[in-house]
């Protein structure tokens, strides 16, 4: 089902934390690209036709004993290698060079000297620049027919180059963004180096796409869960654009998504909105507070949810009858992260909600995003003419404010977060900071103080604000939002919430906080 891109680079894993990121700067250049694990033979990554080959960072020292290698093989092919960090060190030792440990490790934006400004690599930049660093070995001598291209205060050698063999090695990272033109540096690799011509777009991915499940799926039954988040909500639309009305999708309404967004979902993907597909709403609010009654625990709160979620989605499905396809909106980064392409370990067990429903049966899971960043699907959202609001929102959990509530949940406490999410929602954009801040909402904590209003005595809850900006959810700052927009949201909230006596802002970066509470 995959469409076949005419170019390719492999990003080969060797653990580094940063190694989806290079997939992704490769992506942001026009070039398809696909991680592997240095573990994967090289005749896989052989039979893949790469335009050009990038090793990333890793842990390992690569002069130690068992660490991760790379067959000699694999600067032989003819085929453009570019190693990063770890990767550059790895190509100097197994071409014949030296990495020892360094006298001083470096961390941090380092100021680069460019000796050669017409590498192939540099052409265009400036001579000095800074990057990102982050090694305790360096490169001591350089791999015979290896010239030195740059240099800093503590690294000799910080990058190299074999313009004839199309071999390049650099020991800082240009994936990260505090690296000032790392993104220049990785395109002129797969433009100047590769001789790629940039034919990655989401639009025509979109079309391919649309295309390749057309013929696969013909006229077999397909079932989709929409959840009204950006991934699912792509997927429905690509499929539907596929499929038409032999799709159904089924969105389940648990009773813990913020306000109004229920019917957000039924204006787009329902009988009134633009979409020729069958679309099933299935109001089971009271279903969840049932099995929730009285559960505080994060992680049994999150199980219920998922495990009620499917068993509604599967006596929808049991009732709609016999069903081909199975839709799921799993992305590239879930793919990563669970194991399945590179190195890197399992980071997360899926927080979206779902899993595999057992009792319906299907003959196949079609998954039409599996390849995509998250910034890509939503290139295609927007392509495929989704509203911006539901393409470019934030994320919110699968267990929705199940997690935004602290301790037990309630009706009346899942009223009480809406309304009072909604008026952070309202003040943050009259100020602006909503294009700014990258996710912000109110959360219900379980502290109930003492308070006084119209002269009584009250004893309520205390509402919780969180914003923070990010660039990859990683990690993560508090935004700095100005007193007096705070001061109004908190007046409104204790105004217009019942039984909200209080409202804190929470400072907390990420580490050591989570950006959600559960
Ligand atoms: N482990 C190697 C070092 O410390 C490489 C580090 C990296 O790839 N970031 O030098």
């Amino acid at each position: 089902m995959k469409p076949q891109f005419s170019e390719k680079i492999i990003v080969i894993d060797y653990g580094g934390q940063y190694n989806q990121l290079v997939a992704r700067r490769v992506r942001e250049c026009g070039v398809y690209c696909e991680i592997e694990s240095y573990r994967t033979p090289l005749d896989v990554i052989r039979s893949g036709k790469p335009k050009g080959i990038i090793l990333t960072g890793g842990p390992d020292s690569v002069y130690k004993e068992g660490a991760a290698g790379a067959p000699e093989e694999l600067f032989g092919m003819g085929i453009p290698v570019l190693g990063l960090c770890y990767g550059a060190q790895l190509m100097m030792h197994v071409l014949g060079g030296r990495v020892e440990r360094a006298p001083e490790r470096e961390y941090g934006k380092t100021q680069v000297v460019i000796d050669m400004p017409h590498s192939p690599l540099y052409e265009g930049l400036p001579a000095s620049m800074t990057c990102w660093m982050s090694h305790n070995d360096y490169i001591s001598r350089p791999a015979p027919g290896f010239e030195i291209t740059a240099h800093t205060g503590n690294c000799p050698a910080a990058s190299l180059a074999c313009v004839e063999k199309k071999l390049y090695a650099v020991q800082y990272h240009p994936e990260v963004l505090h690296t000032e033109y790392g993104k220049e540096i990785l395109s002129n690799f797969v433009y100047r180096v590769c001789g790629c011509s940039g034919t990655w777009r989401m639009d025509d991915f979109a079309e391919a796409q649309i295309q390749s499940i057309r013929e696969k799926v013909g006229n077999g039954k397909v079932l989709c869960a929409l959840s009204g988040g950006v991934d699912s909500s792509v997927a429905a639309v690509l499929l539907s654009k596929a499929a038409g009305k032999n799709l159904t999708c089924v969105f389940v309404d648990h009773g813990l998504l913020r306000k109004g967004e229920g019917d957000l979902v039924e204006s787009v993907f329902g009988p009134e909105g633009p979409y020729d597909l069958n679309f099933i709403r299935v109001n089971a609010q009271d279903r969840f507070y049932i099995r929730l009654a009285g559960e505080t625990d994060p992680e049994r709160k999150r199980k219920i949810i998922g495990e009620e979620f499917i068993r509604v989605f599967e006596e929808v499905a049991c009732r709609i009858g016999s069903v081909d396809y199975l839709v799921q909106g799993t992305i590239y980064p879930d793919v990563v992260e669970s194991g399945l392409g590179g190195e890197s370990a399992v980071i997360k067990s899926h927080h979206n909600v779902g899993g595999l429903p057992e009792h319906v049966n299907f003959k196949e899971i079609l998954e039409p995003l599996r390849d995509l960043f998250k910034d890509e699907v939503r290139k295609v959202g927007l392509h495929l003419g989704i509203p911006e609001e539901l393409v470019m929102r934030q994320p919110f959990p699968g267990p929705g404010l199940g997690i935004r509530i602290i301790g037990d949940i309630t009706a009346q406490k899942v009223k009480m977060v809406q309304d009072a999410d909604a008026i952070f929602r309202e003040e943050m954009k009259k100020a602006g900071l909503d294009r700014t801040a990258n996710q912000f909402f109110a959360a219900l904590t379980n502290v109930r103080s003492v308070g006084v209003m119209g002269d009584e005595r009250t004893y309520d809850y205390a509402v919780a604000l969180r914003s923070v900006d990010t660039v990859d959810f990683m990690t993560a700052e508090v935004t700095e939002i100005p007193y007096t927009v705070l001061k109004t949201a908190m007046t409104r909230i204790v105004n217009e919430v019942e039984h909200v006596n209080r409202v804190f802002y929470d400072i907390t970066s990420k580490p050591p906080g989570t950006i959600e509470y559960e």
